[in-house]
């Protein structure tokens, strides 16, 4: 990919090859894994922020570059008006979950990958930059579910490497009679098939509804003549895609 990289550290690193070091600047020089990079093309800025010592410069990179090839598609798909300006942290904290995002910031969370094997899951930016994209107005009529059910049927349109990374939607029914409120994939799964099978253009509806503050649950209705309930039962008889 061309990418236009400015580090903030780009000046010494100029300088390296033409001066000696005290061990105080090796050390600093080595540690330029720290240094923010500010990557600029067709008009989207994402700087790279990293706190994690043994982060892999190619999981760094690949992620970049994922951004860059997938996070212009989904703005102008789905909100034009979303941010173009984003920043990635990489983070060596602990946590349960890979990734999130706030605003225009996305956290990754870099032992998640390392410890579980997932270092190959990049389209985790999907998802996350989906959530950028989304910037729902708050409305406590919209579901939590629905917020990640559609990022990941986003992920599923979009991402690249979801099936060699192991990422895939679920083949059999969730059995533990959480219906769609399981969200994320089980969502995702559920919004594809209304999709394809019920009404074209359903979630670009429903994100709309949810970006102006504008969902309830009667969107199902309009929409289809059936509430959500009543779809996922008729997902249940008939769960081909
Ligand atoms: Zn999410």
């Amino acid at each position: 990919m061309n990418f236009k990289i400015k580090k903030t550290g780009f000046f010494l690193t100029l300088l390296l090859p033409l001066i000696s070091f005290s061990q105080q600047e090796i050390s600093s020089v080595n540690n330029d894994i720290f240094k923010d990079s500010i990557i600029i093309k067709n008009g989207f800025r994402l700087t790279l922020k990293n706190n994690d010592p043994k982060l892999s410069q190619e999981f760094k990179k690949n992620i970049a570059e994922r951004f860059f090839l997938v996070y212009p598609k989904m703005l102008n798909h789905f909100n034009p008006k979303a941010t173009k300006t984003v920043t990635i942290i990489f983070s060596n904290e602990d946590t349960d979950h890979p990734a999130h995002a706030v605003n225009n910031e996305i956290t990754v969370f870099t032992k998640f990958f390392t410890n579980n094997g997932r270092e190959k899951d990049i389209d985790v930016i999907v998802h996350e930059g989906f959530h950028l994209v989304q910037a729902y107005r708050y409305n406590e009529n919209t579901p939590g579910w629905l917020v990640e059910g559609i990022a990941d049927y986003v992920r599923e349109i979009y991402g690249v490497s979801n099936e060699s990374s192991g990422w895939v939607l679920p083949k059999t029914l969730d059995d533990k009679g959480n219906k769609y409120k399981a969200s994320y994939r089980t969502a995702a799964r559920f919004l594809l098939w209304i999709d394809l099978k019920v009404k074209k253009g359903i979630v670009e509806t429903l994100d709309d509804k949810c970006r102006t503050g504008n969902y309830t649950d009667a969107v199902w209705e309009i929409e289809t003549s059936k509430t959500v309930d009543e779809l996922w039962d008729d997902y249940t008889k008939n769960y081909s895609l």
